[in-house]
Order: C-alpha cells, then sequence, then structure tokens
C-alpha cells in the first residue's frame, strides 16, 4: 500500500501556498513534481563528480561516466528490457519518437507504403510520421475510438494489410486516461511484419511496464512525467532495429571512427545519444525509477485507481460536470478530463487556480481527438503518488463553488467572482 502523506514529506514544493490555499497540484499528466531524493541527487553531481562522460581518462570524468551509464542500467530494469544498450537516453518522449521516425521511417519506408495511427495519439507521436508519410510518399491512415474512448480495435485488423509498415499509438491516453491493449495491436501490427511504435508517456509513469510482455519495438517516455527532471527521456527499442537504424542526430560522441569516404557507427546506445547528453538528468532519472521501485509500481497504479474511483463517484454527484473517456476506473490512468456545461475549460482552469488547485485546460496537444469528440478543449486534472481523497473532496467542493457562480463567471473573469 501506498501512504500518499508519507510520500509527501518527499515533495518540498507540495508544503506551497498558492492564491492563499495549500498547493493541490493535479497537473501530473503535464509534469510531476521532484521528490528531494532527485534534487540531491542533481546537486550532489554537480558539486562532487561533474565532468564530461565518454571523454576522458581523468577521475572525474570517469566516475561521471559510470554514473551516467549505471542510469541507463537502472531504466533498462525498470522496464525489464533485455539490455541496458536498448535504452538510449534522450529529451523527452517527443525527441524518441522523432529517432524512430527519422532513423526508421524516413530509411525503410516507400512510396505507396502505409502507416497506421490513432485518432487518440499526441501530436508527439502522430506528426513525425505525418512528415516522414509526406517525404517518402507514405499514407497514414487512422484508427478511430469509440464514444466512449475506447480504441476501435477491429479498426486496426481491417486498416493493417500488407501495406503496412508502421503502427504508432500511444498506450494510455494523455486526455482520456484510456489504457490500450499493446500486446494486441502488436501481434496485429507483427502479423504483417510492420513495426510497432508505442508512445509511454502516460504509461510508464503510472502502469508497471514491462517492455518483454508488450511486444512492441519502440517505447517512448519522458523522465519530467516520473519524478525525473525536465530534460532527459528515453526511447527503449528492440536491439537489432535500433542496430539497423541510422542516427537522427549525429556529431560527436555517435562514432566509432570516421574517415573521409567512410562512418563507423558507436554501439548502442551511444551512436544515438549525438553531443554531450544530459548527465545531471540521466542520473536524477535513475535515483527517480529507484525511488518509483521502492514504492512498488502496482502500488502507484493502486493507488491511482481509488483516486480516479472516487473522483468519477464525486463527479457523477454533480449534474453540470461532464467527464470524458472510460467510466471503469480498471481501464483508465489517473488522468480525467471534463467540462463544466455552459463554462470554457480555461475559465474553470483560472477559478481552480484562485483555490490553489493546478488543472491543465485545453486540447493537451491533442487537436483531432479533441475534434473526434466535438470539443473546443477540457479541463484535464491528473495524479500521482502524492495526491490524496481529501485533495479530491477540496477539488469537488471547489467545482461546487465554481459551479454556483457560473452566471457571473460566464460575463467576469475567475479573478473577480471567485475571491474570499
Ligand atoms: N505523448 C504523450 C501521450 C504525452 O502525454 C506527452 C506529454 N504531454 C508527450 C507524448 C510528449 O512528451 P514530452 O513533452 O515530454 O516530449
Amino acid at each position: 500500500m501506498l501512504d500518499p502523506e508519507e510520500v509527501r514529506k518527499d515533495f518540498p514544493i507540495l508544503t506551497r501556498e498558492v492564491n492563499g490555499r495549500r498547493l493541490v497540484y493535479f497537473d501530473n499528466a503535464a509534469t510531476t513534481q521532484k521528490p528531494l531524493q532527485v534534487i540531491n541527487a542533481i546537486s550532489n553531481y554537480y558539486m562532487y563528480h561533474n565532468a564530461n562522460v565518454h571523454r576522458g581518462f581523468h577521475t572525474l570524468s570517469q566516475e561521471a561516466s559510470q554514473m551516467y551509464e549505471e542510469a541507463h542500467e537502472k531504466v533498462a530494469k525498470f522496464i525489464n528490457a533485455y539490455s541496458w544498450r536498448e535504452v538510449v537516453f534522450c529529451s523527452n518522449t517527443t525527441e524518441a519518437l522523432n529517432i524512430v521516425a527519422y532513423g526508421w521511417g524516413l530509411w525503410n519506408l516507400r512510396e505507396g507504403d502505409e502507416i497506421v495511427l490513432t485518432v487518440m495519439d499526441h501530436h508527439s507521436s502522430m506528426l513525425p510520421w505525418r512528415i516522414i508519410a509526406k517525404l517518402k510518399g507514405a499514407r497514414v491512415k487512422y484508427v478511430d475510438i469509440t464514444d466512449d474512448g475506447y480504441l476501435r480495435y477491429e479498426q486496426f485488423e481491417e486498416l493493417i494489410s500488407e501495406k503496412t509498415r508502421v503502427v504508432a499509438f500511444p498506450i494510455a491516453s494523455n486526455v482520456l486516461g484510456t489504457i490500450n491493449d499493446a500486446r494486441r495491436i502488436a501481434r496485429l501490427a507483427h502479423r504483417v511484419g510492420a513495426i510497432v511504435v508505442a508512445d509511454g508517456a502516460q504509461s510508464v509513469p503510472h502502469i508497471p511496464t514491462d517492455v518483454r510482455e508488450l511486444e512492441v519495438d519502440f517505447l517512448a517516455f519522458s523522465g519530467h512525467k516520473m519524478l525525473g527532471p525536465t530534460g532527459i527521456g528515453v526511447l527503449w527499442g528492440r536491439q537489432d532495429l535500433l542496430e539497423s537504424m541510422h542516427p537522427f542526430k549525429v556529431g560527436g560522441d555517435t562514432i566509432k571512427d570516421v574517415t573521409l569516404d567512410d562512418i563507423v557507427w558507436h554501439d548502442l546506445p551511444w551512436r544515438f545519444e549525438a553531443g554531450t547528453p544530459n548527465i545531471a538528468e540521466g542520473i536524477g532519472l535513475g535515483v527517480a525509477v529507484e525511488y518509483l521501485t521502492r514504492i512498488g509500481m502496482s502500488n502507484v497504479r493502486e493507488h491511482e485507481k481509488t483516486l480516479v474511483e472516487y473522483t468519477l463517484k464525486r463527479m457523477r454527484e454533480l449534474e453540470d460536470v461532464e467527464y470524458y473517456g472510460p467510466r471503469n476506473p480498471a481501464d483508465k490512468t489517473g488522468v480525467i478530463a471534463f467540462n463544466i456545461k455552459g463554462l470554457n475549460h480555461h475559465t474553470v482552469g483560472s477559478a481552480l487556480d484562485l483555490f490553489g488547485i493546478a488543472v491543465r485546460t485545453g486540447m493537451h496537444c491533442a487537436h483531432p481527438l479533441h475534434y473526434r469528440l466535438g470539443l473546443k478543449g477540457t479541463v484535464r486534472a491528473s495524479y500521482y503518488i502524492y495526491n490524496t481523497l481529501e485533495e479530491i473532496d477540496y477539488f469537488i467542493e471547489s467545482l461546487e463553488k465554481i459551479i454556483s457562480l457560473k452566471d457571473s463567471l460566464r460575463s467576469k473573469p475567475a479573478k473577480e467572482v471567485c475571491t474570499g
């Protein structure tokens, strides 16, 4: 069992006040807060070990290199990779997905090939393939969702054909929270020899991840969404595929040797980590995954499920609240997108801020999904290990107050209405 009150002691930022109220941080799908262990690991690195990696024989450089490599090993263990060499550090999920599109897609796709994406995709997963498709004359097809936010699996069967070379999708939606059946999709794609690229930005931080069980070929995720620092992300890939790929960015550290006629790429993962990497951030991510492992990812998942179940139950009591995505908490992560009928999502977001509650509003880098749902935007509350049922009670009470002030909020800015 996870005790959020114990966890909170590691997060100084949660003692902050915002607009005179204790901060309630419900914007975890955008980025999570960082525990002292991660913050201290980063400052410890800069205070006592800082040097460039892989370039020096001096002691500090060797220490920094070892710490940075160990961080790869920790991440590999966290996702049950076969080897740490399959773990490429980059800046974030967006970069990881671009590495695949430009490193595999650009070199392997031909005119007439097909790429199957979904309307649920985050732009970071969708747009690189759309650009590559344009460059190579390939065609993009989209799997739709049901009205309650599940992927329409029968469409994968219809759309995947001998022409399909790539299937990309999110393991969990950043808007609806829907947890998709990666293995089912991967098996359909592999029947025709397509590669499977999974966006794990909203799954790896929240549900136990075993790349061997997922059966996908690539998995991308971001450190900053799982207690780690910004500027560090991960591309996990099947070793044979990574070995067959060309680096997306090239330069220092990507090579074993260069002559004027030839380039010999470096061993994995270094050939994909061009230039001086984000060393401190990588080390910080290693500590973040150790922290999550100590808590236990099954406990993280169960905690979020409890929070979601409670929120949906409380939200159903509010007539004016409409929420989107699966109704069954077993099928979603700790992400709840909703609207208050008759109020703009940004108005609700700024009113909640006056109560000290941080949520995200807008289309959350998933415009096609919002258009599919007929929405101009949503308010998104997203949970993590330090959120509590008491915070949800306060959130619901605040929503009730906002609903009671609805008429005034329609005509005046939230700041003028939600005082006191
Ligand atoms: N995919 C999904 C599903 C996401 O939620 C996000 C972050 N909002 C990303 C990709 C992109 O992550 P990053 O901004 O860290 O590259």
